[in-house]
């Protein structure tokens, strides 16, 4: 089984087809190797295959003379944070994230609470093809052992860091919905320690997924929605399959975009910081980059992919950062995503304006974002998006700004568009918006006919 290893995070593959034991023993040994000494702290989600993917991950660590310390199944975010606090040399997360249930994935973190940078994936990768594995005598072998307190110690960290007082005299009414994933063993009791009424839905661990999708997207969120409305709930949260996403459903049961939850966080942050700096990805709204410098703050655009945002973020000292998938970086706590810091914070915001989640949100406008795909062979990519580069500012006109951080972001006077390459699929993605309906349908036909143009020609 070959292709390409990494992907925009960590390594996910379909299991049985794309990856197997094998791979994982000699990932194992590629990162004990990389490593050469200390204890890996590893967790899993709740998939079918983890445990096993798991054993075989352990199996070549120990062969290298590097210990593992087990955590069973915890939220990624739990798992980088515990690197952190408890001090193991690395963490590794056996994750597909929000992909559909046949995939298996991993996922690399450093002590720092820091993913494994696109440069560690590569030399992690090098050794991996090399072969050229660290061997233990039969008298070094790593030894290996668990972690149960890892969730206990992430909770009583979150508490410390919100007012959880003026939160609990509110005595919210929340639903959450883990859909099914590692956040089961997480959020609820986060919530409840909050002195919320809480109820549950898809909460019990299977790595078949019954309850909906991994992905919190709005199509996937149907039962989340109706529950919250029909309970006359003050909020709705939903997580991913290893939960560093988070989704928020108003009162009203609107599901809330992410960069819009970013820009009241970032708002809320901006008041207090002496950093001005906001990261997000090239993909987030106007409607950010518009909050932020009303508070007197700025826009920094990274490529997609948590790890390019906690990257910035360290190297321009940011305030906040985030994706508009639900992605949210709190980096006086840490660099991983915080969903669960994300939660107890709108708890907290509520709780102290005397606003409602909907009449927060209502601060901050959204404009409509229209998104398409086009089929393109993945040996064409390359070469389209290179001819792209000046097809489409001359299709588009009214160009204010090219940004090319990642694939082909062009700014307009009213509104933007980009276009990338997926990493995954044979496909170009076009995303684009604008302050009306009527012109983001305008630029999403204009975009959409330069690509297909480009698309034949080459
Ligand atoms: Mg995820």
């Amino acid at each position: 089984m070959g292709g390409k290893l990494f992907g925009t995070t960590g390594v996910r593959k379909i299991y049985g087809t794309e990856f197997d034991l094998e791979m994982a023993v000699n990932l194992g040994k590629a990162l004990g190797t990389y490593l050469k000494e200390g204890t890996i702290l590893m967790a899993r989600d709740a998939r079918t295959t983890g445990r096993m993917v798991a054993d075989a991950l352990t199996a070549g660590i120990v062969s290298t003379g590097v210990n593992v310390t087990r955590a069973g199944i915890i939220p990624t975010p739990t798992l980088a944070y515990s690197v952190d606090v408890f001090g193991y040399t690395a963490g590794v997360m056996i994750t597909a994230s929000h992909n559909p249930p046949e995939y298996t994935g991993i996922k690399f973190w450093g002590g720092d609470t820091m993913g494994f940078t696109p440069e560690m994936e590569r030399e992690l990768e090098r050794i991996y093809i090399s072969k050229e594995y660290l061997i233990a005598e039969w008298d070094s072998i790593g030894n290996v052992n668990s972690l149960e307190t890892a969730v206990d110690q992430h909770i009583a960290a979150l508490l410390e860091r919100c007012d959880h007082d003026a939160i609990r005299s509110k005595t919210f009414r929340v639903i959450v919905d883990p859909g099914n994933g590692a956040a089961c063993v997480l959020t609820p009791y986060l919530i409840q320690k909050l002195g919320c009424k809480v109820v549950t839905i898809n909460g019990q661990l299977d790595g078949h997924f019954p309850g909906r999708k991994s992905e919190p997207e709005e199509e996937s969120l149907g039962d989340l929605i109706r529950m919250v409305k029909e309970t006359n709930a003050d909020l709705g949260i939903a997580h991913d399959g290893d939960s560093d996403r988070v989704v928020f459903v108003t009162e009203s049961g609107e599901v809330v975009r992410g960069d819009r939850t970013i820009a009241l966080f970032a708002v809320d942050a901006l008041r207090e910081s002496v950093s001005k700096t906001v990261v997000t990805t090239v993909d987030s709204s106007k409607v950010l980059d518009e909050a932020v410098e009303r508070a007197g703050g700025n826009t920094v655009r990274t490529p997609v992919g948590d790890i390019q945002v906690a990257m910035k973020i360290k190297e321009v000292e940011g305030v906040h950062g985030g994706e508009a998938c639900g992605v949210f970086l709190f980096p006086e706590f840490h660099l991983a995503p915080e969903p669960f810091l994300a939660s107890c914070k709108v708890l907290e915001l509520m709780a102290k304006t005397g606003k409602s989640f909907g009449q927060l949100m209502g601060d901050i406008p959204i404009y409509p974002l229209m998104k398409t795909k086009i089929s393109v062979p993945n040996e064409k990519k390359a070469s389209v998006m290179k001819a792209l580069t000046d097809a489409l500012p001359e299709a588009m006109g009214d160009v204010n700004e090219v940004i090319t951080v990642d694939g082909l972001g062009i700014s307009l006077d009213q509104g933007w568009v980009l276009v990338r390459p997926s990493g995954t699929e044979p496909v170009i993605r076009i995303t684009c918006e604008a302050p009306s309906q009527e012109i983001v349908q305008r630029i999403l036909d204009t975009a959409k006919e330069a690509v297909l143009k480009v698309v034949n020609a080459v």
